[in-house]
């Protein structure tokens, strides 16, 4: 049995940022973490560090703490945020009352911004559509969430932090009404482990309320699913919003060789339920080629989804949930913090520590927003040329990772899993999917004696099973074209039949 004075549940941006913090704080935690690090909507979210300049106008609180967050992390965390900046672009037939709402909002809030003419707009963006009225320049991001968490997580493993990615909470134990620990599984041997602390966060996003009821709790959340698009290549430099109230596809942003384009807004029941619709899909693509007009005739090469856990309100329109946070006290050492952004996790974590330090009567400051994340300089980060300029014995052509980074990353970490490469190193999320490199990095396991030949078959084609599952919804012309070669290299070359 393992003991600590904090137990995180759940590793996407939240969980890693209380961690962080709790480390610096020097209070003993353990975080644990059902799949990898981001295994939920942070690694399902379009990545954008928002200036605020989305919920200026429905929500503004909300873009008050993007805007101060924005700014944090883009000192903090330089090498996980790419300074792009962002247009808000008004196509014809677009509300001139919105504009205004926007602007003065932006305004009040301090949230900078630089109105744009059509012409100096395309200047910028060449890729947009010409017909554009004006755009309005804001500082909008780009930031690459699994970076983020696993930057968090080293300030706590630095400071003996306790992690265990791969197991699952089944139970809250309870002692005197009062939760004191929890079992967890080991989603890999099925093994138990139990785990004692004085308080227990629930930061599990979108599952909140099923962790919460473990201990005979209640979360009351609303389930909004966003489904999200990827293209071949990046259309852009900057990130592209429609200047109107929130809507499908209003939003493309660019990320490294890519860029990511979405949103929709579903309710759903079951966070592990998430199927993309068709017409999902469709929608993107035809707003967001308003916008940008190549995005009709780029390739797209996955389509995806993430579940927003959004607190539950009386609004028929999910998109009309403010975005803020909430912290629940449940009153018997549970508390659940639900709700907010990718871009406030930090000042969700912050908040949190707050409570659990006032709980143990401690008095330290946070210090989150001024130390730069550690480990930074690990990273292969930008510009890209840099890379090319490091690279030999390239593994991933699409993301330029190195046989060495590959090595370095099993080493570390001791995998049996291509996921988790890929989000420590970007392997596999480029243009070609995986397709040409997950086979590449199966066999350097292999000669790493992690895993058997008859394993990494087993691998390769549960990694085929989940890629076609995001890409079953982009198969035609030149990417079906693609997926067929890719096919035959893997059954034709390579042998990988269906297991018997
Ligand atoms: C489609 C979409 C696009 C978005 N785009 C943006 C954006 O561009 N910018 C932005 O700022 N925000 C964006 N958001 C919002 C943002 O993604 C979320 O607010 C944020 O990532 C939530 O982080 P979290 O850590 O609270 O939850 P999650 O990332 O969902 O983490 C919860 C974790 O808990 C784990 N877990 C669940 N149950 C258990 C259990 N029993 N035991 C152990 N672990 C468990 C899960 O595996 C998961 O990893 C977007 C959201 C969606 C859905």
């Amino acid at each position: 049995m393992i003991k600590t004075d904090v137990i995180i549940i759940g590793g996407g941006a939240t969980g890693c940022g209380i961690a962080r913090d709790l480390a610096l704080r020097g209070i003993p935690h353990c975080l644990i973490e059902k799949g990898d690090f981001a295994a939920g909507a942070t690694g399902a979210c379009h990545g954008l560090l928002h200036s605020g300049g989305r919920y200026v106008v429905s929500d503004p609180q909300s873009a008050r703490e993007c805007y101060d967050e924005n700014i944090i992390l883009r000192r903090i965390g330089e090498k996980c945020v790419e300074r792009t900046g962002g247009l808000f672009v008004r196509l014809p037939g677009d509300s001139k009352l919105y504009r205004e709402r926007f602007l003065k909002s932006c305004e009040q809030i301090g949230i900078p911004t630089q109105i744009l003419s059509a012409s100096r707009a395309l200047e910028m963006v060449p890729n947009l559509n010409p017909e554009i009225e004006e755009a309005i320049k804001v500082p909008d991001c780009s930031i690459d969430p699994f970076r983020l968490c696993m930057l968090n997580i080293v300030t706590s493993q630095k400071r003996d932090g306790i992690i265990f990615i791969r197991h699952k909470v089944t139970e809250i134990i309870k002692s005197h009404g009062r939760c004191v620990g929890v079992k967890a599984a080991d989603q890999v041997s099925g093994d138990i482990r139990e785990i004692h602390g004085n308080i227990i966060i629930n930061a599990t996003g979108a599952w909140s309320h099923l962790v919460a009821s473990l201990a005979g709790n209640e979360v009351p959340l609303t389930l909004s699913k966003g489904s999200l698009v990827i293209t071949n290549h990046r259309l852009t430099n900057m990130v592209v919003n429609r200047l109107r109230p929130s809507a499908d596809g209003d939003i493309i942003v660019p990320n490294e060789a890519v860029c990511l384009a979405g949103t929709t807004s579903l309710p759903i029941e079951d966070p592990d339920k998430t199927r993309i619709e068709s017409h999902e899909v469709d929608t993107i693509i035809s707003e967001a080629g308003r916008m940008i007009p190549h995005f009709n005739e780029t390739r797209i090469i996955r389509a995806f989804s993430g579940v927003r856990p959004l607190l539950k309100a009386s609004k028929a329109d999910s998109r009309e949930i403010p975005r803020g946070f909430q912290i629940i006290n449940h009153g018997d050492g549970m508390y659940s913090i639900v709700g907010g952004k990718l871009t406030t996790f930090r000042l969700m974590a912050e908040k949190m520590v707050d409570t659990v330090m006032e709980a143990f009567n401690l008095k330290k400051q946070c210090e989150t927003a001024h130390i730069p994340l550690e480990g930074q300089e690990e990273l292969s980060g930008y510009p890209l040329s840099k890379r090319i300029a490091d690279m030999k014995d390239i593994v991933c052509e699409c993301e330029l990772v190195s046989k060495k980074e590959v090595e370095r990353v099993i080493e570390q970490t001791g995998t049996r899993y291509v996921g988790d490469i890929s989000h420590r190193t970007r392997l596999g999320m480029g243009p070609c999917q995986g397709g040409f490199c997950t086979f590449r990095a199966l066999g350097i396991m292999h000669e790493k004696s992690i895993i058997s030949p008859e394993q990494s078959m087993d691998a390769l084609r549960d990694f085929l099973q989940r890629r076609f599952r995001g890409i079953r919804y982009c198969l035609w012309g030149d990417q079906l074209r693609e997926e067929q070669l890719v096919e035959y290299i893997y059954l034709g070359i390579l042998g990988v039949e269906k297991k018997q």
